[in-house]
């Protein structure tokens, strides 16, 4: 999958569009760096993320726009690589009719140098019940990237079409930084970072996603929202030695939407002989929190996820009167210590306390926090 996804990334880097053009303009974004007791916050100021920070994401606008995720919206020169998951299991396929198929595309509005979007394949609502044991499949399957999800009110811009975002690992602060304090077995906040960020790991795909689901079930949903207000985003630390997962009916397609189609008989299909992903056959029970030690030997994949606790959309900066206003419409990405602005005047206004302010406003307080994680 990730050769699919190099060669994806080269086919489309190489046509003059808008995805080329905008890949090449990430190397003289502006850039600001922030030290908050060693961890390195930062501050870029990336005009092209104008659509994405402004993004309205009421349900009229939504309805009066083209969905970019699907067929008919894609850029001029998209590519399209198909995914499906493993089948789920016997206690997800009471909620879960089939597996879901995954589009992987090469986000033509990058943040990173590498930037993916991976929507369903329907037009269907952001909402992360139901899909996080794919999520963590992805995951391991392109464990040279880290994945996050927006929430519907945290920063995604296309609330009404279930989509991850990929990018190349080690680049967020929060994924380097040791400075974290486990509150409850296996579970763990930053010592300084007021994010509302808590880690989890574990060696067991099944138990993070019931630990992380149980978490969910905690949280308050606001009135006309249809889940808690989160970001997440999760990686995979494989071992070298560890088998290779199957990739089922992965495929790159061509543009969707060109005029003129291009021989679809370039499609790579995988190998399909490689060992079955261990999920689908290890049932855990629902209702133990992650207490297994960490095989720090790392002979089994280590999965982390960081999930961000939010109570704000937005901080209330970004509502001021136009001459004050502070564009910051904090995601995964700033909630995990790199904070995005389009505009120029809010890049020179914000300094390290200003940035820290506002992901504080939109988190979670550390006291309700641990309120959550601790009692039930
Ligand atoms: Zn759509």
């Amino acid at each position: 999958m990730q050769a699919l996804i190099d060669d994806m990334f080269a086919r489309e880097l190489s046509a003059d569009g808008r995805a080329a053009r905008n890949y090449r303009a990430l190397a003289s974004v502006r850039r600001k760096v922030f030290d908050l007791h060693g961890l390195p916050l930062e501050l870029r100021f990336n005009p092209d993320r104008v659509k994405s920070v402004m993004a309205e994401v009421d349900e009229l606008s939504l309805s009066q726009r083209p969905c970019f995720l699907c067929p008919d919206g894609l850029e001029q020169h998209q590519l399209t690589t198909l995914w499906t998951a493993p089948a789920p299991s016997n206690e997800e396929a009471d909620h879960q009719a089939h597996a879901h198929t995954y589009a992987f595309r090469v986000n033509p509005y990058p943040i990173f140098d590498r930037h993916l979007t991976i929507s369903a394949l329907e037009h269907t609502r952001q909402q992360i019940d139901g899909r996080l044991t794919d999520m963590l499949c992805i995951a391991r399957l392109i464990n040279r990237y880290t994945l996050f999800y927006n929430g519907p009110h945290c920063g995604a811009s296309a609330p009404d079409h279930m989509h991850f975002q990929a990018i190349p690992r080690h680049q967020l602060p929060i994924e380097q930084t040791t400075d974290w304090d486990e509150i409850a077995p296996g579970i763990s906040v930053h010592r300084f970072f007021e994010s509302g960020a808590v880690r989890l790991r574990s060696t067991s795909p099944t138990l993070l996603v019931s630990t992380i689901t149980r978490l969910l079930s905690r949280a308050t949903t606001p009135a006309h929202e249809w889940e808690p207000r989160i970001n997440l985003l999760c990686f995979c630390d494989k071992p070298e030695s560890a088998p290779l997962e199957q990739e089922p009916h992965s495929s790159v397609q061509e543009p969707l939407n060109t005029s003129v189609q291009e021989p679809l008989n370039t499609s790579v299909q995988e190998p399909n002989t490689l060992e079955q992903e261990p999920h689908s056959s290890v049932q855990e029970p629902l209702d133990t929190s992650v207490q297994e030690p960490l095989n720090t030997s790392v002979q089994e994949p280590l999965y982390t996820a960081i999930l961000f606790f939010r109570r704000e959309s937005r901080p209330h900066q970004f509502f001021l009167p136009e001459s004050e206003r502070i564009l910051f419409s904090p995601a995964t990405v700033e909630m995990a210590g790199i904070g995005i602005v389009a505009d120029e005047r809010s890049f020179e206004r914000i300094d390290q306390d200003l940035l820290t302010d506002m992901l504080a406003e939109v988190s979670l307080p550390r006291h309700d926090l641990e309120q959550l994680v601790l009692f039930p």
